[in-house]
């Protein structure tokens, strides 16, 4: 059975002081879920997250790394730094990452590779644009970011791999895919993944839907067959909303 998973991105959200009250809040509501649960605080607020969480289920992803081993990169954070806080979830691929710095498919196939030399798992997201999906190119836009970013990879990495479809035009707009239009892009993900490499591999790989997700919609959509859970923004900034959402799943 494949694994359930449920991920929150704090984006740029909350200070050290808030990011300890959010999972003192979230320790104090989780006891225990049928699905993996993630958090991804902003970086500063990795750490004290680890220490908080040590001995429970909930585990911390970081939200971005950069692609290079280390070196003149000013500002940013390295693979091994995240490593040696014991990070070992990174996202990577998000639209704001894509839309406001400028990430590539090339550089995300970059990060892509040191992630995986760094032993870390990835939650990698794409998605098309309102435009794209108007135009009914959807399909060929997610194929083209998983194609050149994810397809170079041997069928050992993809064990270290979970997806993630973030359509942009449901990301922090109130708007959501239906949950017809979630299930029939991860079917169609999953369809890819079955061709180039096998469909035994297909069956295995988490794909989780973010955009919008609340307690109010969560269950129909992680109702859906090829729906493994959800990777949620907004609401994961409230920790009994977010809890609602954990025991939709
Ligand atoms: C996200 O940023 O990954 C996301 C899904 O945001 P929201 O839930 O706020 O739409």
């Amino acid at each position: 059975m494949r694994k359930k998973i449920v991920a929150g991105n704090w984006k740029m959200n909350k200070n050290i002081h808030e990011s300890k009250e959010l999972v003192l809040q979230l320790l104090n509501i989780y006891n225990s879920s049928k699905a993996e649960v993630i958090i991804a605080p902003p970086y500063l607020s990795l750490l004290s997250s680890i220490k908080i969480l040590k001995n429970s289920s909930i585990e911390v992803a970081a939200q971005n790394m950069h692609y290079a081993e280390s070196g003149a990169f000013t500002g940013e954070i390295s693979g091994s730094m995240l490593k040696s806080i014991g990070v070992d979830t990174v996202i990577l691929g998000h639209s704001e990452r894509r839309a406001h710095f400028n990430e590539t498919d090339e550089i995300l196939a970059k990060k892509v590779d040191l992630a995986l030399s760094k032993e870390l798992r990835i939650i990698f997201c794409f998605g098309e644009e309102l435009s794209d999906r108007k135009a009914g190119l959807e399909n060929s836009v997610v194929k083209s970011q998983i194609k050149n970013v994810l397809f170079h990879l041997p069928a050992t990495a993809w064990d270290q791999i979970v997806l993630a479809y973030e359509p942009v035009w449901a990301i922090g707009t109130g708007e959501t895919a239906s949950p017809d239009q979630a299930q029939d892009m991860h079917a169609f993900v999953r369809s890819l993944i079955s061709l180039s490499y096998t469909k035994d591999l297909a069956n295995k790989i988490s794909i989780l839907y973010g955009g919008s997700v609340k307690s109010s919609n969560a269950i129909e959509i992680f109702s859906k067959p090829d729906v493994d859970g959800g990777l949620i923004g907004g609401a994961s900034l409230d920790a009994d909303h977010f809890g609602m959402i954990i025991n939709a799943i």
